[in-house]
């Protein structure tokens, strides 16, 4: 198939780049103010991104519930390393958003008498839960959108951001986009008076189940000058059966409903570093005892669904998606209701919104004209700690700050000046891989070789100097093949420019985690096993330098501005360094 060389330009209010539930929130939300509202995917809204794969959990306040018990669990579990103005916000929000799901008619589990059934949430002893079906949400939600007037381009890959300087960083503001059509290779310049980040999470391609969030809008915030924040605490994970075509979804749910994870000998190991939750731990908790136990030989762990709550068979097909790589609804093994089964966490790069473009409580990143949400936007609702459904709900709801934010600023703005040979160097430097002599590496190469750094998960939770220098190494070599990389077709440029911020990403979050002296919470370092609040108790940013640079900056959190405050700085072992040395005590780490 020829590739198009059209340009196509169009022009809007609010431009909104990725159409997974923080995009499509802020479609909603902007549409009710302010026409002109353009919503890009590079896939198909309500069929790609983490939203539509997810476990279908958020957090699920109602009426009923005291929200100041709520935000209290919050802010503590999260280490109080949060905007304790977010937290507030985001129930809230949250809240109505739960009513918009119910009248629209989202499928959501209900108990025998037809109440929303509620669970606890992984990690806490207050904060809840709903499960719903995400690709049904999802469908219902593009519906609306289009119905209240939002105009959807698929697959249309964005690129870059425009900038009224044509600089990079700008020292002006963002003032739109620029892409190419996926199918056809048109480019389109979209020029926008606000312009809203929504491209999910950072990922490696083929290590979770969601191919495409390749950290394309937070490596684009981040040249365009935006200041991303608390990279290191990117790490993350989900599970997988041994067979590793199959995944086990969805953990979250079913140790909430009775699931235990047990080792070779039918040790329930969790009760050692948490007698309270158990398997409810924090992920990054689970994920460090089930390394350990593998590292010590008392692998493989189990996940044991004997004790489970009835109900949770119950609603399993009702919610879940992509049901053939299923382990549990494969129909490929003995029955999972007698037979404990082989699984193992993948652990790397899945921010999950605890780290991104740094926002404030309006979605307004550091650069003037851009807006962030969702899993794109470091999440400052919750600090070092985001419970199960937290990510989604912060998807609804920075969606809906950004969407009323971004569309009022829009009204009262003219639509920006752009330096017009800056537009065209974009949309030349987009294309420039399908026109040059072939390289030494493929892109899938390249992406394989990326998804390498994260095939082990013991050396992804133990990192230290040495690993995080060896991982760095590998990315900038592969940021660099890039370049050097022909795209055989407008397939091969998609991938091309997943691999390029993928691995910009990937760079800048190894160059944190090294810049970060310390353990804290999920964040492990063997060669720094201690928390150290004294210098580390801050938001750890990083933005470009004129060079192209990483210039790291420590943000002290404003805690005179909060209502709760940290009992006393802390110095010593951080609670994953002190399980892995032996020295744990769960009377120490609540
Ligand atoms: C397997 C899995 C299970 C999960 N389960 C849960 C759960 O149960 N509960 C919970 O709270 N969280 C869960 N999470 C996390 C949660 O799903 C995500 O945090 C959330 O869905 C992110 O939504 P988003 O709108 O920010 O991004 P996404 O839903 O990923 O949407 C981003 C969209 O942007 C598009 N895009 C990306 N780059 C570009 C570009 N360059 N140009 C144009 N478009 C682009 C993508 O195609 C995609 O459609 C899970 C995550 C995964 C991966």
């Amino acid at each position: 198939m020829s590739i198009s060389r059209d340009i196509a330009t169009i022009e809007a209010n609010v431009l909104i780049i990725g159409g997974g539930f923080g995009g499509i929130w802020t479609a909603l939300r902007a549409s009710e103010i302010a026409d002109k509202v353009v919503l890009v995917d590079k896939a198909f809204v309500s069929r790609s991104g983490a939203s539509t794969m997810s476990g279908g959990v958020t957090n699920a306040p109602m009426d009923e519930d005291d929200l100041q018990t709520w935000v209290d669990e919050i802010v503590v579990r999260g280490s109080y390393m949060c905007n304790q103005d977010w937290t507030w916000q985001l129930l809230k929000l949250q809240r109505e958003r739960i009513r918009d799901f119910e009248r629209w008619g989202v499928p959501i589990v209900r108990d025998a008498d037809g109440r929303i059934k509620r669970f606890l949430s992984r990690g806490m002893v207050t904060v809840r839960c709903l499960q719903y079906n995400p690709k049904k949400a999802m469908e219902i939600l593009r519906a609306r959108a289009l119905a209240q007037g939002v105009r959807i381009l698929d697959r249309l890959f964005i690129t870059d951001l425009l900038t009224t300087d044509g600089r990079y960083p700008t020292r002006g503001a963002v003032a739109g986009a620029v892409g190419f059509n996926t199918r056809s290779g048109e480019r389109v310049v979209v020029r926008s008076r606000t312009t809203v980040i929504a491209t999910g999470m950072t990922s490696m391609k083929g290590t979770h189940r969601v191919d495409n969030t390749t950290g394309d809008g937070m490596a684009m915030g981040y040249r365009a000058g935006g200041r991303l924040c608390d990279l290191e605490f990117g790490f993350g994970g989900t599970f997988t059966h041994l067979m590793k075509d199959y995944s086990f979804t969805n953990y979250n749910v079913s140790v909430a409903h009775g699931a235990r994870l047990i080792n070779r000998h039918g040790e329930r190991f969790m009760e050692q570093y948490d007698p309270v939750r158990f398997e409810r731990s924090e992920l990054a908790r689970v994920v460090a005892a089930f390394t350990k136990e593998i590292v010590e030989g008392r692998g493989p762990v189990y996940v044991d669904l004997r004790h489970v709550d009835p109900s949770y068979w119950d609603n399993l097909h009702a919610v879940s998606v992509s049901k053939g790589r299923n382990i549990l609804l494969a129909g490929i093994l003995p029955d999972p209701r007698a037979h404990p089964l082989p699984i193992e966490p993948t652990w790397g790069l899945w921010n999950g919104s605890r780290s991104g473009l740094k926002i404030d409580i309006d979605c307004h990143t550091t650069v003037p004209g851009l807006f962030a949400v969702g899993s794109a936007a470091k999440n400052d609702a919750t600090g070092t700690h985001a419970s199960a459904g937290m990510p989604t709900a912060y998807c609804y709801t920075t969606g809906y700050r950004a969407g009323e934010t971004a569309a009022r600023e829009a009204l009262e703005s003219d639509l920006p000046l752009v330096e017009q040979p800056a537009v065209e160097m974009l949309l030349q430097g987009a294309m420039a891989p399908l026109d040059r002599p072939a390289g030494a590496l493929t892109v899938d190469q390249i992406h394989d070789r990326l998804a390498t750094l994260e095939a082990s998960v013991v050396d992804s939770v133990r990192l230290s100097a040495g690993r995080l220098e060896l991982f760095a190494s590998v990315a900038a070599e592969m940021r660099a093949a890039v370049d050097k990389t022909k795209a055989l077709d407008v397939h091969d440029l998609v991938k091309l420019h997943e691999a390029r911020n993928l691995a910009e990403c990937a760079l800048l979050v190894y160059q944190s985690s090294l810049d970060r002296t310390e353990s804290r919470e999920q964040f492990y370092r063997e060669d720094y096993p201690n928390t150290d609040d004294d210098a580390w108790f801050c938001w750890h940013g990083v933005t470009r330098g004129e060079r192209g640079e990483p210039i790291f900056d420590r943000e002290r959190i404003p805690l005179e501005n909060f209502a709760m405050q940290p009992p006393h700085p802390y110095k010593g072992r951080s609670p994953i360094a002190a399980m892995m040395d032996g020295t744990f005590d769960p009377a120490h780490f609540t």
